[in-house]
């Protein structure tokens, strides 16, 4: 049994002061006491960690390439997406898990304690699957055995090329299973997950609307008791296709014809109609978040105010990984909603600052999407654990809501000092214990595939 001990914490009740947390060999909370004597690992603040709900690995690899303006008028989500084809026509094995690994030290270090991974490149260049079909989910877990960050894998089902059912284009074949084929590499994914601690999860994501048949999404669902994720209105070409074919606006078919529940969680829902957010909150799935990306490819802004209102949930990820910043994503949520409703504190409520709020939701939401049981510091969860600089000028004397204001608004990744994922202590002293070996392995793969492209 280890024991830590905070000036304060955000417990499920609220803040509490001398809190005193156990965590049992098995990386569970075992016991949690307020008013406690100091004893073991000293702390000033101690937050439960959020789980990082949708990231692309190997997209950090093209990270600060995609600025240029293209030929054609109006450089667009698709011209970058062109950008990425081009990339993975040499990312190999080895590189992937690299730059996995890499991945989730940086989202260690910024304070998430879990990974959850949309992970849909699965074959060889040309197309062609691994002698191993799992071949590229065994490198995601190595990699999750090197960075000891919780893993929630999710394989993903992509099947066709648009709305139409056409086949996939040749930048997208890597990515390419059938129902068949897609049932045998869950299977062999879930197996290569054996080797990782348990916590580890195991779920589904049928990529989005254009890329599965619509008709097959309940039965995918059905394939594991794990989370389902499925990318979900983010462009207005989008939402414009899925509306020629299905008849209807995305949202509206979803929650039309699939029983959303929360174990879904539905990734940026930047393009919805008042209606359509009001309807998709009310299903208790989960709005999967990712503002800086979102902000990256100009998705649109999603309608944070009308989904707290109706009593959404929803939690953050860093999606292209172009930045992996927690503090960074939760302000440029708040800050999109002030910017298109010139209003301050958009979601703050009389009782919990702005900040408070986003820490709670993404917490809890983020658990709920990673179908795993944290988001909170409290006896029999996982112990997903991070601690904020007390020796930070700007956190000197700050208690309570204003900790996690000064922390988001003022602040950055910079003052997050320890992180422990299932009790796993990963950061310390703001740095993850394998940083150096693991941004070698880094620095080397890039060098390899600077070389080919
Ligand atoms: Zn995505």
């Amino acid at each position: 049994m280890r024991r830590i001990w905070a000036e304060q914490a955000l417990l499920p009740e609220g803040w509490a002061e001398n809190v005193a947390v156990e965590i049992s060999a098995d990386g569970r909370i075992a016991t949690v006491m307020t008013g406690a004597d100091p004893g073991g690992q000293r702390l000033t603040t101690l937050l439960p960690a959020p789980a990082n709900l949708h990231s692309h690995a190997f997209q950090r690899a093209m990270a600060g390439m995609t600025e240029r303006r293209g030929v054609q008028s109006g450089d667009s989500f698709w011209t970058w997406r062109q950008l990425m084809f081009r990339f993975l026509d040499q990312v190999t094995p080895d590189h992937v898990e690299a730059i996995a690994a890499f991945v989730q030290m940086e989202m260690l270090e910024a304070g998430y304690a879990t990974n959850v991974e949309f992970h849909y490149l699965h074959h060889q260049p040309g197309g062609a699957a691994y002698a191993n079909i799992a071949e590229m989910s065994e490198r995601i877990a190595a990699a999750a055995g090197q960075s000891g960050i919780g893993l929630t894998l999710l394989p993903v089902q992509y099947q066709f090329g648009g709305c139409d059912g056409r086949p996939l284009g040749p930048g997208q074949v890597r990515f390419g299973t059938t129902p068949d084929t897609y049932t045998k590499l869950l299977d062999h994914a879930g197996r290569a997950l054996h080797a990782l601690p348990a916590d580890t999860a195991l779920g589904v994501a049928p990529h989005s609307l254009r890329a599965v048949a619509p008709g097959t999404l309940a039965d995918i669902a059905g394939l594991t008791e794990g989370p389902v994720h499925m990318h979900l209105a983010e462009q207005i070409a989008e939402v414009a296709e899925v509306q020629a074919h299905l008849g209807t606006r995305p949202v509206e078919w979803l929650i039309g014809n699939v029983a959303v529940d929360p174990r879904w969680c539905l990734i940026h829902c930047t393009q919805m109609r008042p209606h359509e957010t009001e309807a998709l909150a009310k299903t208790g799935a989960v709005a999967g978040l990712c503002p800086i990306t979102e902000a990256s490819l100009g998705d649109g802004i999603f309608d944070g105010v009308r989904w707290q209102a109706a009593g959404g949930a929803f939690g953050i990820g860093s999606d292209s990984n172009i930045r992996i910043s927690l503090s960074e994503e939760l302000r440029s949520l708040e800050y999109s909603q002030r910017l298109r409703d010139q209003s301050r504190a958009t979601l703050a409520t009389p009782k919990r600052s702005t900040g408070r709020v986003l820490f709670d939701a993404v917490t809890q939401g983020g658990a709920q999407a990673a179908g795993r049981a944290s988001g909170a510091i409290q006896p029999g969860l996982w112990a997903d654990l991070m601690a904020l600089d007390g020796t930070a000028v700007d956190l000197d004397g700050r208690r309570g809501d204003d900790t996690l204001d000064t922390y988001i608004f003022a602040g950055d990744d910079r003052m997050v000092t320890d992180v422990w994922a299932a009790g796993r202590h990963l950061v310390q002293s703001g740095r993850h214990i394998g940083h150096d070996r693991i941004t070698a392995a880094y620095r080397a793969a890039m060098i390899d595939l600077r070389g080919r492209i």
